[in-house]
């Protein structure tokens, strides 16, 4: 079993034309959002900052390598909640690192929201601001496996 603390590690990535929404959102949740550690790609961080008045620690730009920092975290067990608005109508010089962030936090079993309807039933989960059990991912069994 891994652990997602009371205070969660959380991860807010935007697309530019998904930016305005989570920022609408992130206002109307400022309360909540500022008790727990916020992490963000670059632009998406900035104007994170500016909206909520809050310290966010900075990745890279998205298409600069941010994601991938992102997923390298989840990784290593240092984030552990992800907010990605990603956009569903228009293609990304990236497209590569967002498949890849989205499989990684699949891998590593993390609650992910994608749009404002599951960032809200996210964040009024009983779970969001109390400790929550999560099947951990075990490498012994991974490295044991048998190949043929
Ligand atoms: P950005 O990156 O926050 O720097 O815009 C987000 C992305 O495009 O993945």
């Amino acid at each position: 079993m891994a652990t997602l603390g009371k205070y969660k590690n959380i991860a807010l990535v935007a697309h530019d034309n998904r930016k305005a929404s989570m920022m609408d959102w992130a206002r109307q949740h400022k309360d909540k959002l500022s008790k727990h550690n916020i992490y963000a790609t670059g632009t998406t961080g900035k104007l994170l900052e500016e909206a909520l008045d809050i310290k966010v620690n900075r990745f890279f730009s998205g298409p600069l390598g941010g994601d991938q920092q992102i997923g390298a975290k989840i990784a290593e067990g240092e984030i552990d909640f992800l907010i990605f608005f990603w956009d569903p109508l228009e293609q990304q010089p990236h497209d590569p690192d967002i498949k890849a962030l989205l499989r990684i936090a699949v891998v590593y079993n993390i609650p992910v929201a994608s749009n404002i309807a599951s960032a809200d039933f996210l964040l009024s989960s009983p779970y969001f601001d109390s400790e929550y059990q999560t099947e951990a991912v075990n490498f012994d069994e991974y490295l044991n496996r048998s190949i043929e």
